[in-house]
């Protein structure tokens, strides 16, 4: 049929072979059109910039994909690799005072972020929850990972108050972010302070809004009221339960990474093994302890994950 000339879109959501495209260059800019691909485009995913044209009767045809500045991926079944979302700018994790922070959890999340390049913003939520009982071992769990070089920021979703309290409005402005982080931490009332009262209305963040509702597994992208984007699904949410490599690992553990292959054996371990470079940064106090250990469990439950998957076949 008669295809109009080539212009800039933004993917927003993601239906098997057909694409809700943003039109971001002309007078439908802010239109969103259904889009189909020209086979001989690879893969496109939420939050990947288009070039589209329109067709007759409201929808489109992609035509090419722009570069990506980051790509969010996550191993299908057989550990290939598979697109999630592109051009995030900042992952947010979230933890908080409660449920309580489980270090290897947090550790998980980081390494699986250190492999896609993506900075990392730690936020710490609910700090109206921040009690004299708790406020130590937060404070110490904080301070070890500012160490390392993260950023870290503290907010609450519901009142806005305790300690140093940021808008979470003032991390997301301008930017494409994901929220990330285990189950009960406040990423959908967060994300809910952030959304126009319309995408609140469809229930489209929401994770429990039951059969018949038309809700997409794939990643969806929403406008912010401040500015800026979210790109949102329940499987990014669970990004740091995604399946590791070693080598992911002992890269994703910035304190760790630049000892790999000093070791005495090049095949070490690193749990207990003669000569392990990274065993005596922990005793000289370069690595702390509690990070070693993460690393030690993080290798071993993959390992298991592995051998599991691998009689399972
Ligand atoms: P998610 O599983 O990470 O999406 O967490 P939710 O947004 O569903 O929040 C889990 C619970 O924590 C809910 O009962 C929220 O009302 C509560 N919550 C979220 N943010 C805050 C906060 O800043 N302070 C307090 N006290 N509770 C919060
Ligand atoms: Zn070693």
């Amino acid at each position: 049929g008669d295809l109009g000339p080539e212009q800039q879109g933004l993917v927003i959501a993601h239906y098997g072979q057909q694409l809700d495209v943003e039109a971001l260059e002309g007078e439908d800019t802010g239109k969103v059109l259904r889009c189909f691909v020209r086979a001989n485009i690879d893969s496109l995913v939420t939050g990947d910039k288009v070039i589209w044209r329109p067709g007759s009767d409201n929808t489109g045809v992609i035509v090419a994909r722009c570069d990506r500045h980051t790509l969010l991926q996550r191993p299908d079944n057989f550990g290939a690799l598979k697109p999630v979302a592109a051009n995030i700018d900042y992952i947010i994790l979230v933890i908080a005072p409660e449920p309580e922070p489980h270090d290897n959890l947090i550790d998980r999340y980081l390494v699986a972020a250190e492999s896609t390049d993506i900075p990392v913003i730690i936020l710490l939520n609910k700090t109206d929850l921040v009690t004299d009982q708790n406020r130590d071992a937060i404070d110490r769990l904080l301070a070890r990972y500012e160490k390392l070089g993260y950023r870290i920021e503290r907010t609450s979703a519901k009142t806005l108050e305790g300690e140093q309290a940021v808008r979470v409005e003032d991390l997301v402005k301008g930017q494409t972010s994901v929220f990330v982080g285990q189950s009960g931490v406040g990423k959908s009332s967060i994300i809910q302070t952030l959304l126009p009262e319309a995408s609140i209305r469809v229930g489209a963040v929401s994770e429990s809004t039951g059969k018949g509702v038309h809700t997409t597994t794939t990643a969806k992208l929403f406008h912010l009221n401040c500015g800026g984007d979210l790109i949102d699904s329940p499987g990014i949410r669970e990004f740091g339960l995604w399946h590791m490599t070693p080598q992911e690992i002992e890269y994703g553990f910035r304190e760790i990474r630049d000892l790999i292959g000093h070791c005495k054996f090049r095949n070490c371990s690193h749990m207990g093994d003669p000569g392990c470079a990274i065993a005596q940064a922990a005793e000289d106090g370069r690595i702390s302890t509690e990070r070693l250990k993460s690393f030690n469990r993080i290798l071993q439950d993959m390992a298991e994950q592995q051998s599991r998957g691998l009689k399972a076949d």
